[in-house]
């Protein structure tokens, strides 16, 4: 097996930077959604996060439980924290989105481009455990990443974001990946013991989002039965697509 060089790392971790925006494309088939629709759209978001924070904490419990808990409440405490910082309703602007619609979009572009620092961080301990688990865990991640840009899409559209914007915004929160792989690579013994906190604040953060967010929004939309029938199916679809990607 040929040595891992800091280019490999540094090119595994920017293709799963790129894959995240892809998963804006679907939505260039809807010009505009119906209400119900987009009640859809936030709770298949809700389980795209949902299954992604449970393959977050199932990674992190491989490098300990007790850190792994401990980045959940972290995370949340993050959370709950962020909610006095960020601006009002009224005062929040994005782009060309306004008050809550730009608040919204904010706290998803946010929560998901700190899940993608603890992934990078992953992609980089990975590597340092060999190339195979490497470019495994890269793999996965790539993949995953999809349907993750395809949540802050369906997030992001139907408040006025464009499918381009919103891509760009998919991309932009997975830059934490390349960015940290290669230092993690370069230092896992320095990175390897607070991976398992990164991995649980993420799950943690993504938790609340969904909770807090992500499903009082769709319930807006749509009524209980559709709201978490959604919910359970995207949940169960990423949980199955990252164990078809590991265990391939
Ligand atoms: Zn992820």
């Amino acid at each position: 097996m040929a040595e891992t060089s800091v280019t490999v790392v540094a090119l595994a971790a920017l293709v799963t930077a790129l894959a995240t925006g892809l998963g804006a494309l679907p939505l260039l088939a809807t010009a505009s959604l119906s209400r119900t629709w987009e009640g859809v759209g936030n709770a298949a978001a809700a389980g795209l996060m949902l299954g992604a924070s449970g393959q977050l904490v199932i990674e992190g419990l491989d490098h300990g439980l007790a850190r792994t808990l401990l980045g959940v409440v972290l995370g949340g405490l993050f959370m709950l924290f962020s909610r006095r910082v960020l601006p009002d309703s009224d005062e929040a602007s994005m782009g060309v989105l306004r008050g809550a619609d730009a608040r919204k979009a904010l706290l998803i572009v946010g929560v998901m481009t700190l899940h993608s620092a603890a992934e990078g961080i992953g992609v980089g301990v990975s590597f340092g455990g060999g190339q195979d688990l490497g470019v495994l865990m890269t793999a996965a991640i790539a993949v995953h990443n999809v349907p993750e840009g395809l949540a802050i899409a369906l997030v992001m559209v139907p408040r006025g974001a464009t499918v381009v914007v919103a891509a760009g915004w998919s991309v932009f929160s997975s830059l934490p990946q390349p960015i940290l792989a290669v230092p993690a690579y370069l230092f896992v013994a320095l990175f390897e013991p607070v991976l398992p906190v990164g991995l649980g604040a993420a799950a943690g953060a993504m938790v609340w989002m969904v909770a807090r967010e992500l499903l009082p929004d769709a319930r807006e939309r749509l009524a209980v039965t559709p709201t978490y029938a959604t919910l359970a199916l995207f949940t169960a679809a990423m949980l199955a697509l990252g164990w078809l990607v590991a265990g391939g």
